[in-house]
């Protein structure tokens, strides 16, 4: 308990003083506007118009930097357009199971953010382009009514969806994890649970408490392991007549090992933080088919569970489907090359879960948060060079490492080459993705977070509409 305190408060303390140090900062240096919020120079008037889709990891980066490095400049104008106006941190989302974070926190409020550094941002959904006049057709509106924007540069960053590989009753049976939503639904599943075995005076079938994760990447293993923390630390004071190992966790794995991006010493300390959980892991198979009340394996194996989580697959955006004229692979993306750009156009760019993007050898890079940020950076510089009539660099990515965190208090991380695991390693988790979150007010919300966790369990309230 005091090793938890004294690090939390050293986290919270931390990110106070980053974020006091910041405002100082700012409040000294005075607001670094390039214009009027409110566009006194609006985007449509510029001659160079860049039109970045998707707020998200990619296409929030590119927007600022474009933005920074245009920032004397008359003659370069950049709009972002998103389905939301937050982007989702995604790498921070299985942590809001448990309640640990919140997720209100995990939504990275981005229009303040753009519009204060000169990019112009519009709430909307890109419907198709229109190549011939440049211009994005986009819905959204309050009339219901399409609307066209301009661009000379187009950068697509719509991210990526989970794949379902059209295994009979994924799409239909199992929570995904589609959006900043899906942790609040996890969590509201086992609580709708719980109240239905308070209600049968605990005479349910085991299939109602059991809980079947199915993949046993990143994804997968953390929200195996914030299940448990949920169901054996936020809810016994809650439910105190259920037993918490009643709940079965089963994490399904089609590879040898989970984690098999991970280095095998890794793997093999994350799989016993798993056992030491009483998750049971059952590698080697495939989900066959998911019914309302089991979940049938390729072995033959059948588990008799109601609740199925699937975190399994992903592929780039379904949007592309209607944006057919555009070189793409349904799972990998965009067709694309070293410099990003989208193969047989000059402007339309592509980064991020939406593109195959390539490094300068040709070969292929991963899509994750990382390369998405890296991503952004680069393309920002690349439409920028292509105005100017400069040199294109092409995208060299840099892994950093990779870090999972198995419930709050372990994880197992490598960081270039360096491997660790245990509770220093979820503390260098916490630290890295606070210091990552690009808004400074989540950071100290989500540091805060962590501190009250220390003294309080979070809440177990189910958020539910009432069903009319
Ligand atoms: C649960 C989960 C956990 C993850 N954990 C990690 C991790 O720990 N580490 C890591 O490196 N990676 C992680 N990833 C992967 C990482 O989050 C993605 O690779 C990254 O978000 C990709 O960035 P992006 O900009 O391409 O897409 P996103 O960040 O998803 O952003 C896409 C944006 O485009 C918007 N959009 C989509 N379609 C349209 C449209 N038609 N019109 C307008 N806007 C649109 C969306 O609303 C969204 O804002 C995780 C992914 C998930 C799902």
């Amino acid at each position: 308990m005091n090793r938890i305190l004294k690090w939390g408060l050293a986290i919270g303390g931390g990110a106070l003083t980053v974020e006091s140090l910041r405002w100082a900062f700012s409040v000294t240096n005075g607001p670094s506007q390039r214009y009027e919020a409110w566009e006194k120079a609006p985007y449509r008037e510029f001659p160079n118009k860049v039109l970045i889709v998707g707020g998200g990891f990619g296409g929030f980066t590119a927007a600022k930097k474009a933005s920074d490095l245009t920032k004397g400049r008359d003659d370069v104008g950049v709009m972002v357009i998103s389905r939301e106006n937050f982007f989702t941190f995604w790498p921070m989302l299985a942590g809001a199971i448990a309640g640990g974070t919140e997720t209100k926190n995990v939504a990275q409020p981005i229009r303040r953010g753009l519009i204060s550094s000169g990019v112009s941002f519009r709430r909307a959904e890109m419907e198709s382009i229109d190549h011939e006049n440049k211009l994005v057709n986009v819905s959204g509106t309050v009339t219901g009514r399409e609307q066209q924007i301009p661009y000379d540069h187009l950068i697509l960053a719509m991210g990526g969806e989970p794949a379902y590989f059209g295994i009979p009753g994924v799409e239909e049976h199992c929570i995904s994890m589609t959006g900043i939503g899906t942790a609040e639904e996890i969590r509201n599943r086992v609580i709708e649970r719980y109240e239905q075995t308070i209600l049968m005076r605990g005479e349910v079938p085991q299939s109602a408490l059991t809980f079947v994760v199915i993949g046993g990447g990143a994804t997968g293993t953390e929200t195996a392991a914030e299940l448990h923390s949920l169901v054996h630390d936020v809810l016994p004071p809650d439910y105190p007549n259920i037993d918490p190992d009643r709940v079965k966790i089963i994490l399904v794995d089609s590879n040898e090992q989970i984690l098999k991006e991970l280095d095998p010493a890794l793997r093999r300390a994350a799989r016993k933080r798993l056992d030491g959980m009483q998750i049971q892991v059952i590698n080697n198979v495939r989900a066959e088919e998911v019914t309302g009340g089991k979940v049938s394996l390729d072995d033959g194996q059948e588990i008799a569970a109601e609740n199925v989580i699937w975190t399994a697959g992903a592929r780039a955006s379904l949007k592309l489907e209607d944006l057919g004229e555009l070189p793409s692979d349904a799972r990998k993306g965009l067709a694309v090359d070293a410099y990003c750009r989208v193969e047989g156009y000059e402007n339309i760019w592509g980064i991020g879960d939406c593109a195959a993007n390539i490094n300068g050898e040709g070969e292929p890079i991963p899509p994750n948060a990382q390369a998405a940020t890296q991503g952004g950076e680069l393309v920002a510089k690349n439409v920028v060079a292509a105005i100017d009539g400069e040199e294109l660099e092409t995208f060299e990515y840099q892994a950093l490492g990779q870090l999972v965190e198995l419930g709050s208090q372990f994880a197992v991380n490598d960081v270039l080459g360096i491997k660790f695991s245990g509770f220093a390693a979820s503390l260098f988790w916490r630290a890295t993705y606070l210091y990552k979150l690009p808004i400074g007010q989540n950071r100290i919300r989500i540091a805060a977070d962590w501190m009250l966790d220390v003294f309080f369990k979070p809440a177990a309230t189910q958020i539910r509409d009432r069903e009319l």
